[in-house]
């Protein structure tokens, strides 16, 4: 068997992707945000993304889930190492993800602030929020771990900082779990979990470059996210330098 197929390389398709998304909202399960209240009778749906790669690939993904008249959580990190979301360009894909209706929250990396107790853990979440709160003149409400450790598994806690902990013992007891972390589905599959007629409340984590316009491995998605990002912040210096009207000096040669 090959990896294309051991890994399900074709099922993480953009087009897929909202094939998947119409299949949640057209089986009935009703678009729930963390906060909402756990309501033991409904079918519904926690759908949530880490925005880990790339933004410019989230706001695609929230476009598609708009179309279809769902809204979604959008996760974003503030001490990544693929994407400043301080930066102009980055801060308005985040605004624009949210005027589209969708919800924002912090991707929070405790291996940035070395966090291993639940008193700092406190402590830096609001440190973080207090920030991103004030640049984008928000007031957010949830976070998830980005990278998860045993440590931050076992903070189980419904809140920490003054947000909602997506991995709270709340939603590990009430809702089923599915995510495609590193590209492809570790437990169950996602469309056969909505299918199974015993699925009534479920959380699903997306990571934004896990999924692409043509079929490749998962490492290629995230390579082709990363070298997309890079020929855009090339760009950015040679146009600034035309927008200068400086000299852009390469070997025997002035642009
Ligand atoms: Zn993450």
């Amino acid at each position: 068997m090959t990896n294309r197929e051991k890994y399900k390389f074709d099922y993480f398709t953009i087009d897929h992707y909202g094939e998947l998304v119409k299949m949640a909202r057209d089986l009935g399960f009703i678009f729930i945000l963390h906060k909402d209240d756990y309501v033991a009778d409904r079918k519904d749906i926690i759908w949530r993304h880490d925005v880990e790669f790339s933004p410019a690939q989230a706001l695609k993904m929230a476009k598609i889930e708009h179309d279809l008249g769902v809204k979604t959580t959008y996760f974003f990190q503030t001490h990544s190492e693929n994407y400043n979301i301080y930066e102009k360009y980055f801060s308005d894909i985040l605004q624009e993800i949210r005027a589209l209706g969708h919800h924002i929250g912090l991707h929070f990396d405790s291996h940035y602030w070395d966090v291993s107790d639940e008193e700092s853990l406190e402590r830096c979440i609001a440190v973080d929020t207090d920030y991103f709160n004030k640049v984008f003149d928000i007031n957010i409400d949830t976070f998830s771990f980005h990278n998860t450790t045993s440590f931050v598994l076992s903070c189980e806690g419904y809140r920490y900082g003054g947000l909602i902990n997506t991995y709270a013992r709340l939603f590990k007891e009430k809702y089923q779990y599915c995510a495609d972390s590193t590209g492809y589905w570790r437990y169950e599959v996602l469309d056969e979990v909505l299918c199974d007629p015993n699925t009534r409340h479920l959380q699903v984590l997306i990571h934004d470059s896990m999924w692409s316009d043509t079929v490749m491995s998962p490492r290629k998605r995230v390579m082709t996210a990363i070298q997309k990002e890079a020929e855009r912040v090339k760009k950015f210096y040679d146009d600034d330098l035309v927008a200068f009207g400086a000299k852009n000096i390469d070997d025997d040669v002035v642009l």
